[in-house]
C-alpha cells in the first residue's frame, strides 16, 4: 500500500464513504428493497483539479460523474421527481416505481455553469439551497478558507482554548490532522466566534475569505438565471450556514424564516424547501423540524443517511438523503482499491 493509497483510504473512513456505500446498498440503487426512493445530496459539481491536499474533497463530483449517477439511477427504473414534490408522493397510493429527487447544498457557481447542463440532458428536477450571507457575500466559508489556509502555510498559530499553539502544516497528513482538529474545534465552541478567528487568521496569511466566497458562490442575478430553468427550484439555508441545533430558538427561527424570504424575493414565490447547514444529528434536531413546519416549509432536509419510506410522510421537514461522495469517483480510478471497499456498489450493479 502506497501512502497515497493509506491516505485515500483513511479519507474514506472519515468520510463514511463505506457507511455511505452500504446504504446506496440498501437504497437499492443496485437492486432489492429501495423504499420509495432518495434524495440526493450534492455540493459542487466541476472538473477535477488535482491538488494534493483537498479536506473538501468529498463534496465535490465531476459533471461527467453525475451524468453517469444519473444514468445509473435511471436504468435502475428511478424517475426524476422535484423536492418539493415528495410531500405529495408519499400520500399518493402506491407506485411501484421508486423517485429519485436531486439536491444541492450552497448555491455554488459551478451548479449553474456544469450541473445545470447535464440535468437538462437528463430532464432532471434539482433544488438549490441558497444560504443569504454567501449569496450577499456578508458571510464566509470556513471550511474553504481553511482549506486555503492549510494548502499557502507551513506553519499556523492558533488558540483552541488553552492558550497559543505554533501548528506544523508541513506534510498533506499534518495539514488534515489540523484541519480535523480546527473543523472539531469549530463545532464545539460558538461558531460565529471561531468562524471569525478563522477568517481573522486567514486575512493576515494574505487570504481574502470573501473573496472566496465571490469566486464559488453565486450572485443574486445568477440565482435568477438558474431558477428561469423549468427543472431548477431554489430552497432555503439559513442566513449564516450555522447548526441550527446549535443556535436559541429565536435565532434558528430567525435564520430559517429571513433565508426563505430571502428565496422568496429572488425567485417571487414561497420557498417551499429548507436544508439544515450541515445537517447532522447533532446539527439539526426535531426541535428544528418542528420550526421548519411552523415557517411554512413544506419540505426540509438534513444530511442524515437513509431512504424515503412511507412513514417518512410523518415527519417532511426532517427527511434524510443520500450523499453524493466525491471520494467514490476518484477511488474507482484505483485499481485494486476497489476488492478491499465495498465501494463498487456505489457504481456497479455487480
Ligand atoms: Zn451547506
Amino acid at each position: 500500500m502506497t501512502v497515497g493509497v493509506q491516505r485515500l483510504a483513511k479519507r474514506i473512513a472519515i468520510a463514511g464513504g463505506l457507511e455511505t456505500a452500504n446504504l446506496l446498498r440498501a437504497a437499492g440503487v443496485m437492486r432489492g428493497a429501495r423504499g420509495l426512493g432518495a434524495i440526493f445530496t450534492l455540493h459542487h459539481v466541476r472538473p477535477h483539479d488535482e491538488t494534493a491536499f483537498a479536506p473538501n474533497a468529498h463534496l465535490e463530483i465531476t459533471p461527467e460523474f453525475l451524468d453517469i449517477v444519473l444514468d445509473r439511477l435511471k436504468s435502475d427504473g428511478y424517475r426524476f421527481v422535484a423536492l418539493h414534490e415528495i410531500p405529495a408522493l408519499l400520500s399518493e397510493p402506491g407506485s411501484s416505481q421508486p423517485f429519485a429527487a436531486f439536491t444541492l447544498d450552497d448555491g455554488y457557481r459551478n451548479n449553474l455553469v456544469y450541473a445545470l447542463p447535464i440535468f437538462e440532458k437528463h430532464e432532471a428536477p434539482f433544488t438549490v439551497f441558497v444560504a443569504k450571507g454567501l449569496a450577499e457575500r456578508t458571510h464566509t466559508i470556513w471550511w474553504e478558507t481553511l482549506a486555503a489556509l492549510l494548502r499557502k502555510e507551513e506553519k499556523l498559530g492558533f488558540d483552541f482554548g488553552g492558550g497559543h499553539e505554533m501548528l506544523d502544516i508541513t506534510t498533506i497528513d499534518a495539514k488534515e490532522r489540523v484541519f480535523a482538529r480546527i473543523a472539531n474545534h469549530l463545532h464545539h465552541h460558538d461558531e460565529t466566534t471561531a468562524v471569525s478567528t478563522i477568517d481573522t487568521i486567514a486575512r493576515t496569511h494574505e487570504i481574502d475569505p470573501i473573496e472566496i466566497v465571490d469566486d464559488l458562490v453565486m450572485s443574486p442575478s445568477e440565482f435568477n438565471l438558474l431558477e428561469a430553468s423549468p427543472l431548477a427550484s431554489l430552497g432555503a439555508h439559513t442566513i449564516s450556514h450555522r447548526a441550527v441545533s446549535r443556535l436559541s430558538e429565536s435565532d434558528a427561527r430567525e435564520e430559517m424564516g429571513a433565508s426563505r424570504d430571502y428565496v422568496a424575493a429572488i425567485t417571487g414565490k414561497p420557498a417551499q424547501s429548507f436544508a439544515y447547514p450541515y445537517g447532522t444529528r447533532e446539527a439539526a434536531t426535531l426541535r428544528q423540524s418542528a420550526i421548519a413546519r411552523d415557517l411554512g416549509f413544506a419540505v426540509a432536509v438534513t444530511t442524515q443517511p437513509g431512504v424515503i419510506t412511507r412513514r417518512s410522510i410523518d415527519n417532511v421537514t426532517y427527511l434524510p438523503r443520500l450523499s453524493v461522495n466525491g471520494l467514490y469517483q476518484k477511488v474507482r480510478y484505483v485499481s485494486g482499491l476497489a476488492s478491499g471497499i465495498p465501494l463498487r456498489f456505489a457504481l456497479n450493479r455487480t
